[in-house]
């Protein structure tokens, strides 16, 4: 069987082709492979496990069909929706990942991130990233109504965009030290992360044995679906996957 990896679909209603997309995936691929990762930034934005802005509902809906069908299904957070928590997770019966997080994937020992801690050049974003994930923030956040919440996420998404537009290309990219000090402090020589939209697979060497970053593409453009079963790795498109035999 195989195991299959997405991210950065950034799911909203002013995209409701891609929504269908990962409808039909989770239709196609239910009962047919070992397992589902998807690793942060499903949504545009996630302010609260009570956000029920269409089409979050049928998202949702979709998604507990799917394990409900009995393929596990792996959640991680990522820098849009770092807000889901167990609600989200009753809601779709999926599992949430802590990110890093290191997985066995046919005897191949893998770690799996969004990829931002691995964007150490970008310090303002690592600093804001602290601030809003410490509990206490977190808590003060949720505590207020709905409406708050979606206005405060509407003006994030409109900040963030123009913040990364200023910003260098390799600010915003990650840092290959990072991602070494990363995979060897994970005792690793695969890791699959997602988040900088560049998907690739880059191999290099690490403690003198081969090593292989796959950078998952987001559902922009590149729709990227990463493939994995004993014999290797293979990154491709949603449709070229939806083609396939099974
Ligand atoms: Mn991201």
């Amino acid at each position: 069987m195989r195991t299959i990896f997405i991210s950065d679909l950034h799911l909203s209603g002013q995209r409701p082709d891609k929504v269908q997309t990962f409808q039909t995936l989770l239709d196609r691929a239910a009962g047919q492979v070992d397992a589902l990762y998807i690793l942060g930034d499903l949504f545009e934005v996630w302010v609260g496990d009570d956000d029920d802005t269409p089409p979050n509902p049928e998202i949702l809906e979709a998604m507990r069909e799917f394990s409900g069908r009995g393929t596990p299904l792996y959640v991680m957070h990522g820098n849009r929706d770092f807000f889901m928590g167990e609600g989200f997770v009753g809601k779709t019966g999926c599992m949430l990942l802590a990110d890093p997080h290191a997985a066995d994937l046919y005897g191949t020992r893998v770690l799996l991130m969004h990829g931002d801690l691995l964007c150490t050049q970008d310090t303002d974003y690592l600093a804001f990233r602290r601030k809003v994930r410490a509990l206490p923030w977190q808590q003060r956040f949720l505590s207020r109504p709905l409406w708050v919440r979606k206005a405060i996420g509407r003006y994030a998404r409109w900040r963030s965009r123009h913040a990364s537009r200023r910003k260098a290309d390799y600010i915003i990219d990650v840092e290959q030290a990072s991602v070494e000090t990363t995979m060897r402090a994970h005792g690793v020589h695969l890791l699959i992360h997602g988040h900088t939209h560049r998907p690739a697979i880059h191999d290099f060497e690490l403690g003198g044995a081969p090593a292989r970053r796959i950078v998952l593409g987001d559902w922009y453009v590149q729709d990227s679906v990463l493939v994995c079963d004993a014999a290797g790795q293979r990154l491709m498109t949603v449709s070229e996957f939806l083609a396939g035999p099974d």
